[in-house]
């Protein structure tokens, strides 16, 4: 790729690595011209079924408002980046291991709750009030006391 400082098309990779346990590859690159160095990330493109929201429309998988998501639930959190992203690869690979064309949008938002669930319970309580849109106080009390039991 061009180099993103002033465009030049030699670059070296100066340290490449496994990353996201192992399902992308980070490289620092060097450009040949300016000296600037920068990261890449490297994923394989597989097929992710699309999304049939409950009013049945479809929608295409969309890893950014994923990770927009996950990342409001942690704001503030004392979370890793690192972390995040490999919760993200985990919920990819799960959508991906149906081998449908097609999944409703709730078996992602319950992929979402699973991974928040292990990285932080703020920030699970934090998304499930919202995913789920509690109407109550009680039942929001009940997600509560159930984490208490883990
Ligand atoms: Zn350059």
């Amino acid at each position: 790729m061009h180099c993103p400082f002033c465009a030049a098309t030699d670059t070296k990779v100066i340290d490449s690595r496994l990353v996201a346990d192992g399902h992308q590859v980070r490289r620092r690159r060097e450009c040949l011209t300016c000296h600037e160095r920068y990261t890449t990330f490297e994923t394989a493109e597989l097929v992710m079924p699309r999304l049939i929201k409950t009013d049945g429309t479809r929608q295409p998988f969309d890893e950014e408002k994923l990770r927009r998501g996950i990342l409001r639930a942690l704001e503030k959190r004392p979370v890793s980046s690192e972390l995040i992203e490999q919760s993200i690869s985990k919920i990819k690979s799960a959508m991906r291991a149906t081998g449908e064309r097609e999944v409703g949008s709730d078996m992602l938002g319950n992929l979402v709750m699973e991974q928040l669930l292990l990285l932080d319970k703020v920030a699970y309580i934090r998304f499930a009030s919202v995913y789920r849109a509690f109407d109550d106080l009680a039942q929001f009390g009940e997600v509560i006391a159930s984490l208490d039991k883990r």
